[in-house]
C-alpha cells in the first residue's frame, strides 16, 4: 500500500508514476508536433487514469486484492487497458477493493481499508472504494471499476462521485478477474456525468473475446450527457426502494433531487417493482455460486500462490488446501462455501433454480416498470458512509447496502450514480448522498442525459 502520499486514504495499492508520465510525454510530443497529430488524439489522450486491481494490466501487478495473487503480473491486458493505452490516458497506478469484489466498503481488502475522503473514519464503499476515493480526492480524474451487484454505484454515492454500470455485455470483460460472470460489467468512475461517458464511450464495444458481447455499435453517450433538457422525459419513482431502511437524510436529498427533475420539465410517476423484496435473496445464491466456481482455478498449481502443507503426505489436494486456507480471506471463504452449497446435488433446484426464477420475475418487473417510464430513480445507498469497522462483523447488514443496486446487475440493464447533496452523518458531519438512475438495457445514453440534469 502507498500510504502517506494520500493522506492516508489508500486508494492505490500500486502507483506507476514512470509510465504514466512516459504516455503523458508522449502526448505532448504529439500536440507540440500539431496538425495532423493532434487530431488524430482521442478526446481523453493525456487525462490520466486509475484502475481498479481487479483489472489485469501488463506491466503493473494485480492482486484482485487478495493474498491468493500477490505479486502475480498478468501475461496480457485486458481488453479496457488496451482501449485506454490506445487513446493513451497515463495510467496512474492499480486502485484497492475488496478481496475478489466481495463486499461493499473495501474493508475486505488483504491490504488494508480505503479511508473515505470526506471522512477518514468511514469506509469509501466498496468493491471499489479505492477508484471511487481516488476520484473523489483529486488523485485521478478517471477510474475504471467494475459492478457485479454496485460496487460502481455505491461507492459512487458514498464518495459524491459520478459512476455507471453499463448494460451487461456492452463492455468486454475480457481481463477483468472473474467474480460472477453472469454480473459482471466493468465501467467507468468520474467527477461528472460528461467525463464518466467520455470514457464509456472508449471501452464499450464489441469484442470478440468475451462470448457475452453485445455487436451492437457504440452509441454517444457524451452527447446525452450535455442534453441538459429533460422536459417530457418519464421518470419512474420506484416505490420499493425508499422508505424502511433509508436514513431520513438520505430520503430527504432523494425527495429534492425530484422536485429538481420535476422543476426541470419531466414527468415524475410511481412504479411497482413487487419482486425486488427477493432480489437480495437471489444475488446472494447466484453470485456466491458463480464465485465457487470461477475461484475454482486458484488452486496453488496454475495461479499465484502455493503453500505447501507442513507435514507429509505432499497431495495434491493437500497443496490445495494449504493454498486456499492461507490465500483466501474470511468473507471470499464464507462465499465459496456458501455457493459450493446451493449448486450441490440434492439443494441446486431449491437454491439456484429458485434464484434464477426470481431473476426473471426482476427482469419482468423492469419491463412493466419501463412502459410507464423512460428513466426509473432511487437512492443509490440507503445511508451515507458507515464508520469503519461498524459492519465488519455482520455480514447480513454489510449486504444490505447493495438493496438498491443489485437488480439492476440481475437484470442485466444501465445504472448510473450521481451526486445528490449532502446529508447528516449522525454525528455532526454532512456526507455524499447518491441518486440512482436506471434505464432499459443498451439505453444507456438515457442514464446519462438524466443524470446530468441532477448536476
Ligand atoms: N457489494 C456487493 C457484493 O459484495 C457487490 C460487489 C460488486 O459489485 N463487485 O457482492
Amino acid at each position: 500500500a502507498v500510504d502517506g502520499g494520500d493522506r492516508g486514504i489508500n486508494a492505490f495499492l500500486h502507483v506507476s508514476g514512470e509510465e504514466a508520465l512516459a504516455t503523458a510525454a508522449e502526448v505532448d510530443k504529439i500536440r507540440a508536433a500539431g496538425g495532423g497529430g493532434t487530431e488524430a488524439l482521442h478526446p481523453l489522450a493525456g487525462v490520466p487514469i486509475a484502475v481498479k486491481d481487479l483489472i489485469v494490466t501488463v506491466g503493473q501487478p494485480t492482486t484482485a486484492g487478495s493474498k491468493m495473487l500477490e505479486g502475480w503480473m498478468s501475461p496480457y491486458d485486458a481488453t479496457v487497458i488496451e482501449k485506454v493505452r490506445a487513446a493513451k490516458l497515463p495510467i496512474l497506478g492499480k486502485t484497492n477493493l475488496d478481496e475478489f469484489a466481495m463486499g461493499s466498503s473495501t474493508e475486505h481488502s488483504a491490504y488494508g481499508a480505503t479511508r473515505n475522503p470526506w471522512d477518514l473514519d468511514r469506509i469509501p464503499g466498496g468493491s471499489g472504494g479505492g477508484s471511487a476515493a481516488a476520484v473523489a480526492a483529486f488523485e485521478a480524474p478517471l477510474a475504471l471499476g467494475t459492478d457485479t451487484g454496485g460496487s460502481i454505484r455505491q461507492p459512487g454515492a458514498v464518495t459524491g462521485t459520478v459512476g455507471t454500470k453499463p448494460t451487461y455485455g456492452s463492455v468486454s470483460r475480457y481481463g477483468a478477474i472473474a467474480m460472477a460472470s453472469s454480473l459482471d460489467q466493468i465501467g467507468p468512475v468520474a467527477r461528472t456525468t460528461e467525463d464518466a461517458a467520455l470514457l464509456h464511450e472508449l471501452i464499450a464495444g464489441h469484442d470478440p473475446k468475451d462470448s457475452t458481447s453485445l455487436v451492437d455499435e457504440v452509441p454517444a453517450f457524451a452527447q446525452a450527457a450535455r442534453r441538459q433538457d429533460v422536459t417530457g422525459l418519464k421518470i419512474g419513482v420506484i416505490r420499493q426502494l425508499q422508505g424502511e431502511g433509508y436514513q431520513e437524510g438520505v430520503l430527504a436529498r432523494f425527495q429534492e433531487s425530484l422536485d429538481t427533475l420535476r422543476a426541470a420539465g419531466a414527468e415524475i410517476v410511481e412504479v411497482d417493482c413487487p419482486s425486488f423484496e427477493y432480489a437480495l435473496g437471489a444475488y446472494y445464491l447466484i453470485m456466491p455460486s458463480e464465485a465457487s466456481s470461477n475461484l475454482a482455478r486458484y488452486d496453488g498449481v496454475r495461479y499465484g500462490r502455493r503453500v505447501l502443507p507442513t507435514d507429509a503426505p505432499l497431495t495434491i489436494e493437500r497443496v490445495m488446501g494449504a493454498t486456499r486456507a492461507a490465500g483466501f480471506g474470511e468473507e471470499v471463504k464464507r462465499r465459496i462455501v456458501l455457493g459450493t452449497y446451493a449448486l450441490s446435488a440434492g439443494y441446486y433446484d431449491a437454491y439456484y433454480g429458485s434464484a434464477q426464477k426470481v431473476r426473471t420475475l426482476i427482469q419482468q418487473d423492469f419491463d412493466a416498470a419501463f412502459e410507464k417510464a423512460d428513466v426509473l430513480i432511487s437512492p443509490t445507498s440507503p445511508t451515507v458512509a458507515f464508520p469503519l469497522g461498524e459492519k465488519l462483523d455482520d455480514p447480513l447488514a454489510m449486504y444490505l447496502n447493495d438493496v438498491a443496486t443489485i437488480p439492476a446487475n440481475l437484470a442485466g440493464i444501465p445504472g448510473i450514480s450521481v451526486p445528490g447533496g449532502l446529508a447528516d452523518d449522525g454525528a455532526g458531519g454532512q456526507l455524499p448522498v447518491g441518486i440512482q438512475f436506471l434505464a432499459p438495457a443498451r439505453e444507456d445514453a438515457r442514464v446519462y442525459h438524466a443524470g446530468a440534469a441532477l448536476e
